[in-house]
């Protein structure tokens, strides 16, 4: 296993700027990308790698499945992305097909890396990557409310004009339309909501704050309306759990890991804080929630559930 390389499957705008963005992070030293379209990988891969010379040493190019042999970091953003008017549920059928065609592809040559999934609707196809693989739970990751989360810190730090990363909050439970925001934990350096904003004279309170929930969740619905596609923050997000994972951090993320006996939710793959290393999930977290959150984070696993127990896995 070679700790400094990572493969890419699927190099659309997702999984290209991300390959873009972690050539750049000095993470690896070796990175492959697969695409079913195997030319625009090796386009992609030429892009990126005539900027090398700018940064980091960094071999890029395009390969097929016994590339991945080695690899310690498998990046999977193959597959359908949403269209206007569409929720990422709506991908579901289409993109587990797609899955079907190629984790067992994985397993066939490496059983030991970590697996990260981006593809939509990434907490489904997360499960349905543990199952397809045989990999061990803790293995198998999806990029869950991390991106989410950092648009509810960018959001709020705008909102009370305060630097977005002294903003300590979550969104947890599906990445899609029954995610939701931790407000009852969430603080500014320290200091909850409510009173940073009696105290800086923010007149709408916790009221206009709460708004920002629904800009959060439509994010994504208002960004494909306008250029089709995101890429950028994903791509980020990927770069900062990939961080956590090559460097052993032990952070804190709320990635799209396997919860059981969390929260009174069972057998489900869901966005939740948990502390993530070079071993891939090593634990999720129970954070504190009001009864209002449990409930909805309840309901939002059932959600995923109900669609997982409907796939022919
Ligand atoms: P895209 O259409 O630009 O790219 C998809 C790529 O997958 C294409 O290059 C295509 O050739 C490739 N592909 C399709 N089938 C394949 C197969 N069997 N094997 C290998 N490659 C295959 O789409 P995109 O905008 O890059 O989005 C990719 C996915 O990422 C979508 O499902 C999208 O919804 C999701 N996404 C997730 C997040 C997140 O927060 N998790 C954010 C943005 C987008």
């Amino acid at each position: 296993m070679n700790i400094k390389k990572c493969g890419i499957i699927g190099c659309g705008f997702v999984g290209s700027t991300t390959a873009f963005v972690l050539a750049g992070s000095g993470l690896f030293s070796e990175m492959v990308l697969i695409d079913i379209n195997h030319e625009k990988a090796v386009g992609e891969a030429m892009d990126i790698s005539h900027g090398v010379s700018f940064g980091s040493p960094v071999k890029i190019y395009a390969g097929d499945y016994s590339d991945l042999a080695d690899c310690s970091l498998i990046i999977i953003a193959a597959g359908a992305n949403q269209e206007q008017g569409q929720t990422r549920l709506d991908l579901i059928n289409k993109n587990v097909t797609i899955f079907k065609s190629i984790v067992p592809n994985i397993s066939a040559v490496n059983k030991n890396a970590i697996l990260l999934v981006v593809t939509n609707p990434v907490d489904v196809l997360t499960y349905v990557t543990w199952k397809l693989s045989g990999f061990d739970k803790s293995r198998v990751i999806g990029s869950g409310t991390v991106l989410d989360t950092a648009r509810l810190k960018y959001l709020t730090g705008e909102y009370l004009g305060v630097d977005y990363r002294s903003i300590h909050a979550f969104i947890i439970g599906e990445h899609g339309d029954s995610e939701l925001a931790v407000w009852s934990s969430a603080n500014v350096s320290g200091i909850d909501l409510d009173g940073f904003c009696t105290a800086s004279g923010h007149a709408g309170g916790m009221q206009s704050i709460y708004s920002i929930y629904d800009k959060v969740k439509n994010s994504a619905y208002e960004i494909i309306k306008r250029k089709e596609a995101t890429y950028y923050a994903i791509a980020l997000a990927v770069r900062r759990i990939t961080e956590a994972i090559v460097r052993d951090e032990h952070s804190v993320l709320p990635v799209t890991a396997y919860v059981d006996s969390h929260y009174g939710i069972n057998d489900v793959f869901i966005g939740i804080p948990s502390i993530v290393g070079s071993n891939g999930v090593e634990n999720v977290l129970d954070i504190p929630l009001s009864d209002s959150e449990a409930k909805a984070l309840y309901a939002s696993a059932e959600t995923l559930k109900g669609i997982i127990k409907e796939l022919d896995i």
